[in-house]
């Protein structure tokens, strides 16, 4: 078994990390621990990960979905062979939750860059859904769209959207090109979201728009399903639903962190927003909204939203001149 780093990787803080559990439940040979000065909580073979380097686009080409889930922790495939996403929530209206996605990014922009943008990085694309949306929305835009997945080769050919199979480090951009970034949905999965940040910094023009959210560990959904692992209550089941839900992710960030980490990498924080978990979210309903299951959760997404701790924070962040 992978060893707990001894301290946390990111604020390098002296206290040992504290184990929320030991294993999950696949067959990976690491677990997720928490960071008792900075408060976030990170997978425990982080330290093993930061060494890892992707050099270029090739050496993503030929990795079988095992190696590839030890890189990105993500399944490959967050998109069926129709397009459809994230299939296993049983959205009844797929389209509308893609919608609803590029709804968040496109808000953003249009706040910002009121005539419009010429080139947009999507990063973390995915099936490159979003890509699409934003190059509908601004047509003569290009869209840069970066994915590790072979998914994005499905891209090619699509009216102002640019595919590119790796990471942001490994796409190429040049300095200063790109009027906005976003980073949605993936942020917290990066080998070293730190080193992502400063590759944004570079990539986009002074002035310009860094979009980024990721899973809030201190939602009351989070913060319940750490302490139900920590009691090892996933033994009577559930256990699928605790980790792919809340503690699946390299990292879990705070606010306080991010912000505070934005700050040091060159960023100004212009608007911090919580949204709700995407099984909650949307006009059209998952099975996870039915029933009591349903009210359990939209009554602790309220709780949250009251706190402004839900799920998922995003935060708009110019690149300071
Ligand atoms: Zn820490």
């Amino acid at each position: 078994m992978t060893n707990t780093p001894r301290s946390c990787s990111q604020c390098l803080g002296k206290l040992k990390a504290k184990m929320i559990f030991e294993k999950f439940s696949h067959d990976v040979n690491y677990g997720h621990a928490k960071c008792g000065k900075c408060g976030i909580t990170f997978d425990s073979n982080v330290n093993e990960m930061a060494e890892t380097v992707v050099e270029s686009a090739e050496d993503l080409k030929n990795l079988d979905e095992t190696e590839y889930r030890e890189l990105f922790v993500e399944t490959s495939q967050i998109a069926d062979d129709d397009g459809d996403i994230y299939t296993d929530f049983k959205w009844d209206d797929n389209d509308g939750v893609k919608a609803g996605v590029a709804e968040h990014v496109i808000r953003a922009i249009d706040a910002r860059h009121k005539d419009g943008i010429k080139r947009f990085a999507d990063v973390g694309c995915g099936s490159g859904f979003m890509s699409c949306e934003i190059a509908k929305k601004y047509p003569g835009a290009t869209v840069h769209a970066i994915d590790p997945s072979p998914l994005v080769q499905r891209l090619a050919g699509v009216q102002g959207v640019e595919p590119h199979q790796g990471t942001l480090q490994t796409a190429g951009l040049e300095a200063d090109s790109v009027e906005a970034l976003s980073i949605i949905g993936n942020w917290m999965l990066h080998m070293d979201p730190m080193d992502t940040l400063k590759e944004a910094h570079r990539v986009l023009q002074p002035g310009g728009t860094l979009i980024l959210d990721f899973k809030n560990v201190k939602s009351a959904t989070r913060v319940l399903a750490g302490w139900a692992l920590r009691m090892g209550l996933d033994r009577f089941g559930g256990r699928g639903l605790l980790h792919r839900n809340f503690v699946n992710m390299r990292y879990g960030f705070t606010k306080k962190y991010v912000l505070r980490s934005l700050d040091e990498q060159g960023f100004k924080a212009i608007e911090v927003e919580s949204k709700p978990p995407r099984l909650l979210e949307f006009s059209n309903k998952s099975h996870y909204q039915k029933g009591v299951k349903g009210l359990i959760w939209r009554s602790l997404d309220g709780f949250d939203a009251i706190r402004k701790e839900q799920a998922w924070i995003q935060i708009v962040a110019e690149k300071k001149a």
